[in-house]
């Protein structure tokens, strides 16, 4: 069974973001990173993830206790905390603003992985979303397993095609423009020409064939089905 989940790194401190996110990819996480409090709320808002690891210390007017008690408001993902030190009332604040867990600075990412686990199986993590499979055709999309088959073969999507595919697929029948596919689609902060969705789309078509609905939308952009 796959384990996988989506999972939001709230870090200002790329280095240390980078590596947590390196961790979790490996055990095939999907991770979004945002490097401030206003940014996390806003991709938590976006993504639901399945877990956050929040930094305390985040540049802005949004500290890691602040944004912990903002998704409170409104979720109970559980929330692992960041804390730069081994303080007793960093702890309690955190836990009592809702924190599932901490791991204190400097910290071992085997063990925030470990712990990002435990906390995933006690959540009952991974969602299994009912009819998971689209089909097209000759091509099905199995959006749990993360698999895309074509003729019952499986076909090699780069990572970025595959999310751009899911996130075509979350939003069938919508158009959308190159924008909102970049904002959606790509990481968090991804910096870049919206030619690149076209490059994309051009590989999707090129490797799933005329059977996959993707068509171009004249002074939009795409839409799926
Ligand atoms: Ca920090």
């Amino acid at each position: 069974m796959s384990e996988q989940a989506v999972v939001v790194v709230v870090e200002d401190d790329p280095n240390i973001a980078d590596l947590v996110d390196l961790y979790l990819r490996r055990d095939d996480h999907r991770v979004y990173q945002a490097s401030t409090g206003e940014k996390a709320l806003e991709v938590i808002g976006q993504r639901s993830p399945d877990l956050v690891i929040l930094d305390i210390g985040l540049p802005g007017e949004i500290d890691g206790f602040e944004c912990c008690r903002r998704i409170r408001a409104t979720s109970d993902v559980p929330v692992i905390m960041l804390t730069a030190r081994d303080d007793e009332i960093d702890r309690v604040v955190g836990f009592e603003l809702g924190a599932d867990d901490y791991v204190t600075k400097p910290f071992s990412p085997r063990e925030l992985a470990a712990r990002v686990k435990a906390i995933l199986r006690r959540s009952g993590t991974p969602r299994d979303p009912v009819g998971a499979v689209h089909e097209f055709g000759d091509i099905a999309v199995d959006t749990a397993r993360l698999e895309v088959l074509r003729d019952a073969e499986p076909v090699a999507l780069a990572a970025q095609e595959l999310s751009l595919l899911l996130f075509l697929l979350e939003n069938r029948g919508l158009a959308l423009s190159r924008r909102q596919l970049l904002d959606g689609a790509w990481e968090v902060d991804w910096v870049g020409d919206e030619r690149t969705v076209d490059v994309h789309v051009r590989q999707l078509r090129r490797k799933l064939g005329p059977n996959l609905p993707l068509k171009t939308v004249p002074g939009v952009g795409y839409r799926l089905g």
